[in-house]
């Protein structure tokens, strides 16, 4: 089956909407990049692609990384992981401090930036050279060099204030190893990889393959372990607006400030969008379109 020309068709309809939304601004870094841009990926286990408009750009994958945290310590520490942060969803914009005090300093899923940074700590719990052995990791899952942005770490570090604070909240309740800088450093390392459309799609292709990177056949989860990575991707991968992202396109994926969006059709395929204008929730406005529609003409979803 070719994807080819019912991604021309959807792109060409949603392009006109690109006037929605706004590019992520609190990250000076983000807010340069030319907010239309627009690209599609597809990649399936079979080795197929198809791609249309900037699919081939790199972009920043932002909070898309906190799905790689996750895998790559879910294959170290296994359900350790679940000690120190939840499974639910926040109901909460990513970032919010409010529901991490009332909770106790336990983030209520790894996908929100409180969780995400409680996995980063847990990962410098087992590892001498986090940063290099992410890369390591995503470059085996994507198959080809992949890098970080410097300019974005370093204006993340200089602005990420809310993310400082989530952090020595943390750590005055317990729920932090490591110091507060070392788990930044960490954190936005993994925020600030870039990819292109068709990058991204191709490196979470293991998540639709039952934990093996199709192609060279590397196990990189066990085949529960990717299950639950796309359940938690479906319940919490779009924070307080996980629910819609749900019923109107009924796949596991994940959001990133950068304006990309990752979804996967297990058994079948992943598909990568990138589109910098987000909504309110901060997720990508076309990105979403792009996937309902997908999902509903080709009648491909979980349900
Ligand atoms: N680096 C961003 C932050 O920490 C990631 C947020 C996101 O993509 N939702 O705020």
């Amino acid at each position: 089956m070719t994807f080819q020309s019912t991604l021309e068709e959807i792109y060409a309809e949603v392009r006109p909407m690109s006037g929605e939304g706004e590019v992520a601004d609190y990250i000076p870094a983000l807010a340069q990049i030319d907010s239309t841009k627009f690209g599609i990926a597809i990649e399936t286990i079979e080795g197929e692609c198809f791609q249309v408009g900037d699919a081939a750009e790199r972009f920043s994958i932002q909070s898309i990384g906190k799905v790689f945290n996750l895998a790559l310590c879910v294959g170290i520490a296994g359900d350790r992981v679940w000690d120190r942060v939840g499974m639910e969803p926040s109901g909460n914009p990513f970032n919010s401090l409010v529901q991490l005090e009332v909770e106790g300093g336990i983030p209520r899923n790894p996908f929100i930036n409180a969780g995400a940074l409680v996995v980063a700590d847990t990962l410098l719990d087992h590892l001498d050279n986090p940063n290099e052995d992410l890369l390591d990791f995503v470059q085996k899952l994507r198959g080809s060099d992949v890098h970080f942005n410097q300019k974005v770490v370093n204006s993340e570090k200089q602005h990420g204030h809310i993310n400082t604070a989530l952090l020595h909240f943390m750590k005055a309740h317990g729920n932090l190893n490591h110091e507060v800088d070392d788990v930044l450093d960490a954190y936005y390392h993994q925020c600030s990889i870039e990819m292109g459309c068709a990058g991204l799609a191709r490196s979470f292709l293991f998540l639709a393959n039952g934990g093996v990177v199709p192609g060279t056949g590397a196990r990189v989860l066990a085949a529960s372990q990717a299950k639950r990575v796309n359940a938690v991707m479906l319940t919490c991968g779009f924070y307080d607006q996980a629910g819609m992202f749900a019923y109107l396109v009924g796949l596991p994926g994940k959001s990133g400030v950068g304006g990309g969006i990752v979804a996967v059709i297990p058994g079948k395929l992943a598909i990568a969008v990138w589109s910098p204008k987000l909504n309110s929730h901060g997720n990508s406005v076309l990105g979403i379109k792009v996937l309902e529609l997908f999902t509903t003409r080709t009648g491909m979803s979980i349900f």
